[in-house]
């Protein structure tokens, strides 16, 4: 399995930043791209075309949107499908996201609907689960990714090719704070996960990427990806400079 090295760059970056950034990717990482990597880069959709470009022709690089709505058009004023994002050049979509989550009030149960419409409409979906830090206190990890991985693939189909859906575990305290899960901690919850997995899946669980995301960086990135059950990073704030995103892209285990 690949390492999915992937980049979320939220709601930074005009189309000129955005294109400087991926310039400097392709620069520092486009010709160096170890053979068991991937790298994605979810643009803010204004960027997503030109990123889409520049990226088009190198092995292993892919673009995503970083959210979409569950219908093909309509009237859904603010919203983008997955067909307009696969226009623009996007093979990956963001489902779950804390801050869709939390900021936006957005349901497990709506979750559910755009994870399956996504993968449906041909997007290789990244489903992000994690438990808060209230959550977290209350000993309830395992609860919240149990209901929040449950209702969130429940409508896809069990034969599933392993390749069009990947999860992002990332625990809300450690989204843009600095503060990293321990080691121990990203171990439990991502072989909680493949559980959890292989019982929604059988065999096919054991082929579906579990990425961490957390205040990942170039300096904590290599030890992270060398962990069990670890196939991969999802990256906020570090990856918004090509310099560095690329050290993390490029890391050793
Ligand atoms: C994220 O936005 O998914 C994320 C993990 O952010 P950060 O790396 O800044 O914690």
């Amino acid at each position: 399995m690949k390492k999915l090295m992937a980049a979320n760059w939220k709601m930074f970056k005009t189309w000129d930043e955005a294109q400087t950034t991926a310039r400097e990717i392709v620069e520092m990482a486009g010709a160096v791209l170890p053979e068991d990597r991937e790298l994605l880069v979810l643009p803010p959709f204004t960027s997503l075309r030109g990123v889409s470009k520049q990226f088009k022709s190198i092995k292993g690089f892919s673009t995503g949107g970083q959210n979409f709505y569950c219908e093909e058009e309509g009237a859904f004023t603010g919203e983008i499908s997955p067909r307009m994002l696969t226009d623009a050049g996007a093979a990956y979509g963001l489902t779950g996201h804390s801050e869709r989550r939390h900021i936006m009030g957005e349901s497990d149960t709506l979750i559910g609907r755009k994870t399956a419409y996504g993968v449906q409409s041909g997007l290789k979906i990244i489903l992000c689960v994690g438990e808060t830090d209230d959550e977290r206190e209350k000993n309830q990890i395992e609860v919240v990714l149990k209901r929040q991985l449950d209702l969130g693939l429940e409508k896809i189909s069990r034969k599933i090719s392993p390749e069009n859906i990947s999860i992002a575990y990332e625990p809300v305290w450690a989204i843009g704070t600095g503060k990293v899960a321990g080691e121990a901690e990203i171990v439990a919850a991502h072989t909680f996960i493949r559980k959890t997995l292989i019982s929604i899946f059988g065999n096919n669980g054991n082929k579906i990427r579990v990425l961490y995301g957390g205040s990942v960086k170039s300096s904590n990135c290599g030890k992270i990806i060398a962990l069990d059950n670890v196939d991969g990073v999802l990256v906020g704030g570090a990856s918004l400079h090509g310099e560095s995103f690329s050290e993390i892209v490029l890391a050793k285990r």
